[in-house]
Parts: C-alpha cells; structure tokens; sequence
C-alpha cells in the first residue's frame, strides 16, 4: 500500500486523557500536549495496525478512519466466519508468531501498533508486546476495564478455567457456563455438572462435557431475558470470564438479581504494556 503523506492536520480535544504504564496511571501532561500539537503538524502521516477482535477496537478504527492524519489496519484473527465490517483496511489470520509479526511491522512500514484484542487473547498480545520491542514500534494496549464486584454480588474469584472447573465443587449442579467456546475443555473434567453453553459459533463436539446443552446468542444482552433464561433452565451457578464492558454484564447482574453465585475467572497476565480504557487516549497515542 503506498505510503500517503501527512494532510490536514486534526488535533482533537483528547490530549489530557490518562495512559497507564503497566498498573501506574501516566497522565499526559499539559507541555506534552503542546509537543503533540506541534508534532501532528509536522509529522508524516501515521500507519497504525489495530489487533482487533473486540469492541473497542471496532469504535477505534472508526476514529482512525475519520482522521486525515492516520492510516491504518485492523488485524482480525479469522476466528468468525463472518465478522462484522470494519472501516478500515482487514487483514485476516495469524502472522506466524514473534517472527511473523516483527516482520509484519517492519514490511508494512507500521508506526504504531494497538493492541485492542479481547483481554482473554493473551498469546497475541505476548506476541504484540515481543516483535514491537523487536521491530523498534510503539504499543499501547487499549482494553476495557474489568468488572469489579457490586453490593449484592456472591463471586468466586479464580484464576483459570481448570480452577474455576474445581470451584463448581463436587456435587452436581446446574451451570451457565458464559465463557464462549475457547476453553470449555476444561470443564470436561467436571463431568457430573449439567452445563448450559452460550455461544456465538459453533462449538467442537469433541470439546464439550458430557451434559451440555448449547445455545447461541452475540450481545448485547438485556438484564430480563438474562434472568428469563436462569430461571427458565434451573441454574444454579454462573461461570464467566472477567471481559468487562457493558454487552455481557446483564448475566452478572441477573445473578445477583437472583442471589446466585459466579464463578469469575480472572484477567490473564497482560505484562508491562502501556495500557488506556479509553478511546481518545488511543487516538492520543496515535498522534504521537
Ligand atoms: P490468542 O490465543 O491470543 O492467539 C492465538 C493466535 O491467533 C495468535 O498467536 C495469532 O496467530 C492469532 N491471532 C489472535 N488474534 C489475532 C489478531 N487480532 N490478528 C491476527 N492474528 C491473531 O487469541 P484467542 O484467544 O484465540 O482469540 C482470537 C481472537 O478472538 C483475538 O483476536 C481476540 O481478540 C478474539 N476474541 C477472543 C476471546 C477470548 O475469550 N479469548 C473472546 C472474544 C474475542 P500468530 O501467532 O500466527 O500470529
């Protein structure tokens, strides 16, 4: 793809939003905002690859599309059959490792890299954080916050899907099982449980325990056909991943509508990374 210069400056209002560098919060100071300024004026044009797989990454290609300043690609891993349109370029499927992906960068001309896949996609993101150190570019990983506990709630706080197979205990019991179909293996060694399975694609049979009924269904869901489907099917107890974001909550609060406990797997490690929950901070980073 030809390499477009720098046209038309635009520098949104967005300078001061905060950047966090691993857990310590960076603000972005009021001189830096001015060196950002004057840079945006100067510089050529930025080429951003977004690893996407998300809804945040889904609301920054569309920043990135409308600013004249950037161009840009969004990286989808190729795991749904028929993914939702994109505004910017797609480029579909893995890039071979470490390896692949410095090469990637460095072929492409990327200035910029935003890690903004699902907070469960750790490999990918080890590997965004390994070939941008390798490749010399800049990564900022842009995620939703975790969900944190409410009044009311009754969670089991675990850290994997093989713990969270264990917390279930050893009696049979009815289970939401709202962890799509990555990882559902590992509850097969929990076979006494009759589990409920909500999907978005189909599921391998072969991954399945034995007692799983699977249904399908994308977010967003509403908190009343949440509580409609744990009453309707009797169960007991919720296991989910900690995603965060809005389009999932309804299942935690129709569990605590309805004094149920959740299993809550916890966020995988996600290293040193400078990391933002936020969309101007992005477009921020991108401007530097
Ligand atoms: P993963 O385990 O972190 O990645 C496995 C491999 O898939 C990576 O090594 C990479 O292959 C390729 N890959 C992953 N994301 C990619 C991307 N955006 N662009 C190009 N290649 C990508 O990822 P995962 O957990 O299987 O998730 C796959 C995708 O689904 C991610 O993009 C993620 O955002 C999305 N997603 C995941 C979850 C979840 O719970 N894990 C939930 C919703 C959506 P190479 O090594 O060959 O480059």
């Amino acid at each position: 793809m030809p390499w477009i210069p720098d046209r038309a400056p635009r520098v949104g209002n967005d300078m001061g939003e905060a950047i966090m560098k691993g857990s310590v919060e960076v603000g972005v100071t009021d001189s830096l905002s001015s060196s950002l300024l004057s840079c945006a004026a100067l510089a050529p044009c930025r080429r951003a690859l977004v690893l996407g797989g998300s809804t945040e990454a889904r609301m920054l290609t569309a920043c990135i599309a409308a600013d004249p300043r950037l161009e840009g690609v969004i990286s989808l891993a190729g795991r749904t059959s028929a993914p939702q349109a994109y505004d910017l370029p797609t480029r579909v499927g893995g890039f071979g490792g470490i390896e692949g992906l410095t090469r990637y960068l460095l072929d492409e001309r990327i200035t910029h890299v935003v890690d903004a896949t699902h907070p469960f996609a750790a490999r990918i993101s080890a590997n965004a954080r390994a070939a941008c150190a390798a490749a010399g570019v800049p990564l900022l990983v842009l995620t939703r916050p975790p969900w944190a506990p409410a009044q009311g709630d009754r969670w089991m706080e675990v850290a994997d899907n093989a713990a969270a197979a264990r917390a279930l205990g050893v009696a049979p019991r009815r289970v939401f099982l709202a962890i799509g179909r990555q990882g559902v293996s590992d509850f097969r060694v929990a076979p006494q449980h009759d589990y409920l399975l909500r999907v978005i694609e189909p599921p391998n049979v072969d991954d399945l325990p034995p007692s799983c009924e699977v249904i399908f269904g994308r977010g967003p869901f509403a908190l009343e056909d949440e509580v409609a489907l744990i009453r309707d099917r009797r169960i007991e107890i919720v296991v989910t991943k900690n995603s965060g974001g809005a389009l999932a909550y309804a299942k935690i609060e129709a569990a605590r509508t309805l004094g149920l406990s959740v299993v809550m797997i916890a966020r995988p490690a996600s290293g040193d990374a400078a990391t933002t929950h936020d969309i101007d901070a992005a477009m921020a980073f991108l401007a530097s």
